[in-house]
Parts: structure tokens; C-alpha cells; sequence
């Protein structure tokens, strides 16, 4: 067993017990200190959006001009739903996806998929990526169609708020700016549920937006398919040992038999 330490270090806050509060104690230092901890997480999250690379930056200009070019053409959802497809998810980044596509980008359709844990619950999230070759080897951008919204609050603070509405509505960055992102936001809303004496849901717990954007996924490249033009400049690359692999992880008792080809 610990022993207990008399220490009043904040590193022990991440237990999962309830702390209580006592309304004397919310004092000057601690409205000061509150102050600090949010313009620093102001400052590192505009840090962390304004640098950004040659790279990060074609792929966001070319996203743009694809949801601008989808919303003009007003193309219509393709799931037999009577909405635009700028409405639907899957068909905006379907067609986002196919418009990167057609400009010569690498991209596609992310899954990614948990299992429960004591932490956090079950899940599944689809989103955009684009990986490119480059002097320094495979770099992957994400692209999140919807990412502001995913951190919206309805009792969020309003430090919590001014902070979120700082994030881009589209997030286009590579996985570490997204990771470093993520890490931010997620220290904001447990501090404003903290402030707020709530109960954080465990969907919006750092390890949940980690799963969703950050953990194993599969890559459907299909929209290739539907894309009316060839793409000279991406050299289709096998993309199956991954996935295989995968599967044969969730498959123990699957016997890898050699099957006849015909
Ligand atoms: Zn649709």
C-alpha cells in the first residue's frame, strides 16, 4: 500500500474520487492561479495551431477548396438521405476525400475502433488522413471535417468556450500537432469541470479523443474508384499487410490454411 503523503501536489488530482470543495478555500490565489493556468493553455494551444508546415498547409488549401467546390456544386447525399452532402458526414468526407484524391494527395477514409475499458467506453470514429512522402520519410496529416464541434460544451465555461472556439472548425495537421492539441483541450475541460464541481463524461477524457483520432485504424482508400480521374502522381501502395495483420489479431482461433487459387 501508498503511504499517504501530506503533499498538496496537483499531479494527484488525476485520481478517480470526487473531491470536494470548500467554498472559503476558492480564495485569491486560487482565482489567480485559475487565470494562469488558462492564458497559459491559450497561449500553448495558438502555439501549437500558427506553426505549421508547407506541407500541413497545401493539404488545409486544398481541403478548403474541396468543401468550397462540394458546397457550390451542391452535391446531394449519396446514402438516399434528401440532404446536401455538406450535411451528411460520410458523404462530405467521401467527396473531400475523393477531391484530395483527384489532386494528387494520398488520401483516405480513417476507422478507428476501441473496446471499453475501465477508463473509458467502447467506441468508433471515421475521419480523413493524407500521408506523403517526403525527404524525411512518410509524414500523415489528419484532416477532421468536424473539430471544433467535437469539443463543444453546452456547460462548458467560458474560459473553456473562448478556448474551443479558438480551434478550427476543419483540422488539418500532422498526428503530433493533433496530439498536442487534443492534450490541451482535454487538460481544459477537466480543469473546467473541475471548476464547475461536474462530472466529466468519459467521452471526454484525453484517452477517448486519443482512441479516436490517435488509436489503430483502418484506411479505405475506395473512393478512388468513383474519382473520374487517374492519379499519376500517387503510386498506389499495398495496404493490406496492415489490416491483415489486424485481423488475424482479433481472429485467435481463425486457422491460416492455404487457400487454392483457381
Ligand atoms: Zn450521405
Amino acid at each position: 500500500m501508498l503511504a499517504q503523503s501530506a503533499s498538496s501536489d496537483e499531479s494527484c488530482d488525476h485520481h478517480s474520487n470526487e473531491m470536494e470543495f470548500d467554498e472559503d478555500e476558492v480564495d485569491k490565489d486560487t482565482i489567480q492561479e485559475n487565470r494562469r493556468f488558462w492564458d497559459n493553455q491559450h497561449q500553448l494551444l495558438q502555439a501549437t495551431l500558427c506553426r505549421t508546415s508547407s506541407l500541413e498547409s497545401r493539404i488545409r488549401h486544398a481541403t478548403k477548396e474541396a468543401l468550397q467546390e462540394i458546397e457550390s456544386v451542391e452535391t446531394a447525399c449519396g446514402c438516399g438521405r434528401q440532404i446536401p452532402a455538406t450535411t451528411c458526414r460520410n458523404c462530405l468526407m467521401r467527396e473531400v476525400s475523393r477531391h484530395l484524391q483527384k489532386a494528387g494527395y494520398n488520401s483516405a477514409i480513417c476507422k478507428t475502433k476501441w473496446r471499453s475499458s475501465p477508463d473509458i467506453p467502447s467506441g468508433e470514429h471515421n475521419f480523413l488522413d493524407v500521408i506523403e512522402r517526403t525527404k524525411r520519410g512518410e509524414v500523415r496529416v489528419i484532416v477532421e471535417v468536424n473539430f471544433r464541434g467535437e469539443f463543444e460544451m453546452a456547460r462548458g465555461s467560458e474560459d473553456y468556450n473562448q478556448l474551443v472556439g479558438r480551434l478550427p472548425e476543419v483540422f488539418v495537421g500532422k498526428v503530433e500537432r493533433l496530439s498536442n492539441v487534443i492534450k490541451i483541450v482535454c487538460m481544459a475541460g477537466k480543469r473546467c469541470m473541475k471548476e464547475k464541481k461536474m462530472h466529466m463524461g468519459p467521452w471526454r477524457k484525453h484517452r477517448y479523443m486519443q482512441a479516436k483520432w490517435l488509436g489503430p485504424c483502418e484506411r479505405d482508400t475506395c473512393t478512388t474508384s468513383l474519382s473520374m480521374m487517374p492519379m499519376p502522381m500517387t503510386k498506389p501502395r499495398p495496404r493490406a499487410s496492415m489490416l491483415t495483420v489486424d485481423l488475424l489479431d482479433k481472429l485467435p482461433n481463425m486457422h491460416c490454411t492455404p487457400v487454392e487459387v483457381v
